[in-house]
């Protein structure tokens, strides 16, 4: 076993059967999103041992395949598992960066810690997705509103069937190439309230990037997709209705005022690496920035009283999309035909430029692989 240190190499297995050229074409010409993987992986894993010393280990690319888990593997009963997501981007001149993976690599440790895994060093995770993006550099593709999706999940592998954290886990990065997510038009999104569900509780582990909080997302989802709607709205029930995010984006205010305002991390919300550049990009545009509590009452009200002019939603998929109409089974707000607004284009046209290398990187958050 080769001991991670804070100068890890991935040692190279490459595949022998990787996709044809005229294989990643046909992908590339038409990738979706998260249908199809590259060739390879990152992994890196991870033991306690005899003296309860725990230690990153086998710090590898391979090749892209299934994984071998024993059946008693931590993961697969009591879902110890966390995940990030970001993206590698081309730009004119064929080089290839990502964005902010430092907060990535924050977050899936701050996940780490709320799921009982072990914190990986920062230098590992970056480590992890330049060796991949590297060894798979041609199915980075370069067409408008096109990228390279990173997946860097961990899991606990070791096998028992105790209910304690695993001694024995697996870190890994798997690559998507991901197409326009908008198709080259950016449409209003529409939205359903989940009444019935919550995403996450007081002292849950909603703040943390964990499978298990999207397996509790996926019937709420059904409803909102049997009710016409892109993605659920989950509320603070017990704190007046509190917004607080939807499946998978963090949601935004714009106020007549010149007010920017998305709800304040309660503990429930993932903190979103877009929302942190969004808020900075805001203070930038001398909008009155504000992490506050602002209630289902008040997207009411405001949206009536014309105090509310734009709202969206934010993400690394979707990076910021409009939302039009919010509803449920009793009401409707907003309209499915709003158009985006001037401050949700103007933030929209920015951080996709930085990501793309059109608009100059002033916060210094490319880092090229
Ligand atoms: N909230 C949830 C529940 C999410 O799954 C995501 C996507 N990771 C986000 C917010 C947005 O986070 P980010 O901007 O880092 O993609």
């Amino acid at each position: 076993m080769t001991q991670v240190s804070s100068e890890l190499a991935f040692a190279q297995r490459l595949s022998e059967t990787p996709k044809s050229a005229a294989e990643r074409e046909a992908i590339l010409a038409n990738p979706g999103f998260g249908d199809h993987f590259t060739d390879h992986t990152a992994v890196v894993d991870y033991k306690v041992d005899a003296q309860g010393e725990g230690g990153w280990f086998d710090a590898r690319i391979e090749p892209y395949g299934p994984i071998a888990l024993d059946p008693a593997a931590c993961v697969l009963h009591y879902g110890q598992e966390i995940f990030e997501g970001l993206k590698a981007y081309r730009h004119a001149d064929g080089s290839v960066w990502t964005f902010r993976p430092e907060a990535n690599a924050a977050r899936l440790n701050r996940s780490a810690q709320r799921l009982a895994l072990p914190q990986l060093p920062e230098q590992t995770f970056l480590d992890a997705i330049t060796s991949l993006v590297q060894a798979d550099q041609q199915w980075v593709p370069s067409g408008d509103g096109e990228s390279l999706y990173l997946r860097p999940f961990m899991i606990a592998t070791e096998a028992f069937l105790g209910v304690r954290a695993a001694r024995e886990v697996s870190f890994r990065v798997i690559a998507s190439p991901a197409g326009n997510y908008f198709g080259g038009e950016l449409k209003p999104v529409s939205i359903w309230i989940s009444r019935s569900y919550a995403r996450a509780g007081r002292g849950g582990t909603g703040a943390a990037k964990c499978g298990g909080n999207y397996a509790a997302s996926l019937l709420p989802q059904l409803e909102a997709e049997a009710h016409g709607c892109k993605q659920v709205l989950f509320l603070d029930q017990e704190n007046d209705n509190a917004i607080e995010e939807l499946g998978g984006m963090n949601v935004f205010f714009v106020f007549k005022d010149g007010s920017l305002v998305t709800p304040a991390l309660s503990g429930s919300i993932l903190e979103g690496v877009t929302r942190s550049s969004v808020l900075q990009l805001g203070r930038d545009r001398g909008l009155n920035v504000q992490e506050r509590k602002i209630t289902l009452d008040e997207w009411r009200s405001g949206v009536a009283s014309g105090e509310i002019t734009e709202i969206f939603a934010c993400g690394t998929a979707a990076v910021i999309t409009p939302i039009g109409l919010l509803k449920d089974e009793n009401e409707e707000i907003g309209s499915a035909e709003a158009q985006a607004g001037e401050v949700t284009m103007s933030i929209r046209e920015e951080l996709l430029g930085i990501q793309t290398g059109t608009v100059p990187d002033k916060h210094g958050w490319l880092r090229r692989l």
